[in-house]
């Protein structure tokens, strides 16, 4: 792949540049700077959508039959670094990057009308039910069940580790409509059409740094109309791994990995080495650096092969669990040297100094304020959207033929 910028990638990089300018109000960019997670706050978030909606841009990697800009791989490449460099907020992305594309794929046409503009304008918030207690990596145990009574399903039992089910108004999710055959076999894929539907209950789990991202929910006698089931009655199996592909491999890691081995360098540049010198200058940790800026450019070159397969409407295949791996496992090496270089301004747990217009004085500077929180957050990353030893499990078998 051609990775020189052509003229027009060139004016489109600026009309993006141009767009940010006008648009990323200050408080905006304090939401994406203070994330200290996988998503930024909330209500920044959404406000950040709408106006990229009204621009056409909130859903990147939609083609323009169904209300996306229809961009090529380059230029959402180009889109994603750009608004990392700046600070955009990350706005809570599962209708658009992973049931928007399985919806166009296998959802009728009704469904298509009925959820795809909702995805795109910011008005339909979708969440993820695919886990369990005890039905994660091994995903197919999956028991929560729905039941068939005339024209609806009801359905019964627990999902858990749900990010964003307390902002969400609707998810997707998978659920058992069989107990028949293999467990694979079993499994519908159905959507939820409201977080308020009787007898479902969203309980919050607290992450180590402070954080409300993740949920339990639970399902007594949950009412959902079988209209909402996408594809065929126990062929859920078939959507939900076409969805996991999007979720692995649906998104470029290292525009992140680049604006954050920037916040590294800034820290080390600010920081004191043991000599007394800048941390920066200190050759042990300028070689901790180099390395993974190598990683990152490694991972580059298969992210711009995906997303250029994607484009193309085809699948990402198993090498999205390669980008998923290096993605998540480079990330973990950026926030272990950020915490490195901030040594002993790591430690103060400050979660009330990251709120959004909070400007009294804090015991850290103001750069440290977010790498703690992002390196016990970010402990999770090589666990959701599949755990590491799971893709490594994957690319054996699928790419080594093992
Ligand atoms: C922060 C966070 C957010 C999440 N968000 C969501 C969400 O929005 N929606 C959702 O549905 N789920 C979500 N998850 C759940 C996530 O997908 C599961 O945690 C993940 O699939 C692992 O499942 P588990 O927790 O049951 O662990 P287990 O599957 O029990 O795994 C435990 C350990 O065993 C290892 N292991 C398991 N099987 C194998 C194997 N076959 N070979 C080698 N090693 C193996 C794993 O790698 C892991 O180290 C989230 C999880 C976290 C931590």
């Amino acid at each position: 792949m051609d990775l020189s910028l052509s003229p027009e990638d060139r004016a489109f990089q600026d009309e993006v540049r141009q767009f940010f300018a006008e648009n990323l109000t200050p408080d905006l960019r304090e939401a994406g700077a203070r994330t200290g997670g996988v998503f930024a706050e909330f209500d920044a978030g959404l406000r950040w959508h709408r106006k990229l909606a009204k621009k056409g841009w909130s859903a990147t990697t939609w083609p323009k039959e169904y209300g996306g800009p229809g961009w090529t791989a380059t230029q959402r490449y180009i889109y994603s670094r750009e608004a990392t460099a700046a600070d955009a907020p990350r706005i809570f992305s599962m209708g658009v990057r992973m049931v928007g594309p399985v919806i166009m794929k296998f959802g009728t046409p009704e469904q298509k009308a009925k959820y795809l503009p909702g995805i795109i304008s910011g008005d339909i918030v979708f969440c993820q039910g695919y886990s369990e207690p005890g039905s994660g990596s091994d995903l197919a145990s999956l028991k929560t069940r729905a039941d068939s009574d005339g024209d609806d399903y009801v359905i019964n039992g627990t999902k858990i580790w749900t990010t964003g089910a307390h902002i969400a108004n609707r998810m997707f999710c998978l659920v058992r409509t069989s107990s028949e055959g293999k467990p694979q076999d079993g499994i519908s894929f159905v959507l939820i059409d409201s977080m308020r539907t009787p007898g479902l209950t969203v309980k919050p789990i607290i992450t180590l740094a402070g954080d409300h991202e993740v949920n339990q929910v639970f399902f007594d006698n949950v009412r959902v109309p079988k209209a909402n089931r996408i594809g065929p009655e126990n062929a859920g199996w078939t959507v939900a791994k076409h969805l996991l592909e999007y979720e692995r491999g649906g998104e470029a890691y290292t525009p992140n990995l680049y604006a954050r081995i920037e916040d590294v360098r800034r820290i080390a540049r600010e920081e004191a080495a043991n000599n007394g010198g800048r941390l920066i200058d200190q050759p042990e940790f300028a070689r901790k650096l180099a390395e993974t800026e190598i990683a990152i450019q490694a991972l580059e070159t298969i992210e711009l092969q995906v997303l250029s397969d994607l484009s193309q409407g085809k699948n990402p295949g198993a090498i999205s669990s390669a980008m998923k791996v290096r993605g998540s496992e480079t990330l973990q090496t950026l926030d272990e040297l950020g915490i490195e270089a901030l040594a002993h301004y790591a430690a103060p747990f400050e979660p009330e100094a990251r709120a959004l217009g909070r400007n009294e004085p804090t015991v850290t500077p103001d750069y440290a304020l977010t790498a703690m929180p992002l390196y016990l957050n970010n402990r999770a990353a090589t666990i959701y959207a599949g755990s590491s030893e799971v893709q490594r499990n994957i690319l054996a078998k699928a790419v080594l033929g093992l």
